[in-house]
């Protein structure tokens, strides 16, 4: 039996922290279970999935829909599509199998790119690698979430591309039903025989697709959306993340209003150490927010304390409890007084 081989190719950077990694993750289980009631795809499908944030791994390698189990996504800092593409393009190598005069080869591989974020490293050596020598092997439709993605890479990328606007629940679902649908349609097209036919992906309610030629002008920067503040319990010394949106108002005048000059906090997030194995390492200085543009402070998600935004003199933030009176900071190792600061601090934000 011949192999369709699936990639899944995701983001796992550190602006998916809470709802949408949550979403992400149960909507992988969800595709499973819809793949596994199509016969055709439980004959052909084989599924790999490759997480990328500050670096690129995979998380399964190739495997049929029967033995598939969903990995656990992690989250690093950064957006390194360039080392995901290269990562990519490795495993194409290595893990499909290509005809022989003997032997039928796997059928076309699918890769699916969902992204919700600028890239932080360089992309154009591994983007004109893809088109020279990958393009032609694999079919790859990459899908944006969000405001803040960069829409026009994507478009240099690959003609399919697809844009969810949305990260509720409903558009998850949506998407992953768009997804499992698009796969289908593959896999009847082999069913019937139609020897190397790639069925076109088609947009659905909720999934725009976008055409070749997507200018930048076209979509502007909105990474201003979000502030993304890492942090590090005292107590536990694990990391952990702050995410703070901007306000959401069912009321579009006062949305539109909205001037950028604060945002509020949704939720703080516990990670674990693999965190730093995923992200990227600092280069020089990064982005800084005043903490006065912040609204809300949350306990720490790992040990409790009433305090998940304690700055320190490096940047970095860490937590304490009520009644610490010096707190030692986990990322440098300084220790200092407890004091409140008069019209804020500055503090290292995510990279996106
Ligand atoms: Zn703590
Ligand atoms: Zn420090």
């Amino acid at each position: 039996m011949r192999r369709l081989p699936i990639f899944l190719l995701l983001d796992v950077s550190e602006s998916m922290v809470g709802e949408s990694l949550r979403q992400m993750q149960t909507g992988l289980d969800a595709l499973i279970t819809t793949l596994r009631q199509d016969p055709y795809a439980l004959e052909t499908v084989h599924l790999s999935v490759i997480g990328f944030a500050g670096r690129a791994r995979t998380l399964t390698p190739l495997v049929d829909l029967a033995a598939f189990n969903a990995p656990k996504l992690p989250i690093g800092s950064g957006t390194s599509l360039g080392a995901a593409l290269e990562h990519l393009m490795a495993s194409l190598d290595r893990e499909v199998q290509s005809g022989s005069a003997s032997q039928k080869g796997d059928w076309r591989p699918i890769v699916f790119l969902v992204t919700d974020g600028r890239p932080t490293d360089d992309v154009e050596a591994s983007l004109a690698r893809w088109k020279a020598k990958y393009e032609s092997r694999a079919s790859l439709v990459a899908i944006g979430v969000g405001t803040s993605v960069p829409l026009e890479t994507l478009g240099r990328l690959t003609e399919n591309v697809f844009h969810l606007k949305g990260r509720t629940e409903k558009d998850f679902k949506t998407f992953i039903s768009w997804i499992s649908q698009s796969i289908s349609s593959q896999t009847r097209s082999i069913g019937l025989g139609k020897e190397g036919a790639v069925v076109p992906f088609r947009p659905m309610d909720g999934i725009v697709q976008l055409g070749k030629d997507t200018s930048v002008s076209a979509y502007p920067r909105a990474d201003e959306d979000l502030v993304i503040v890492p942090g590090r319990c005292g107590r536990t010394r694990l990391p952990y993340l702050i995410r703070y949106e901007k306000p959401q108002t069912v009321d579009d005048f006062l949305q539109a209003a909205w001037n950028g000059d604060s945002w509020n906090l949704v939720g703080a997030y516990p990670l674990d150490m693999s965190y730093f194995e995923w992200s990227e390492a600092p280069r020089g200085p990064g982005f800084q927010v005043n903490s006065g543009r912040l609204r809300g402070t949350p306990p720490c998600p790992h040990c409790k304390g009433s305090d998940a935004f304690v700055g320190c003199g490096c940047g970095q933030i860490s937590c304490m409890n009520e009644g610490d009176e010096t707190v030692t900071c986990p990322t440098c190792g300084s220790t200092g007084e407890v004091r409140m600061v008069e019209g804020g601090f500055s503090v290292g934000r995510a990279l996106g």
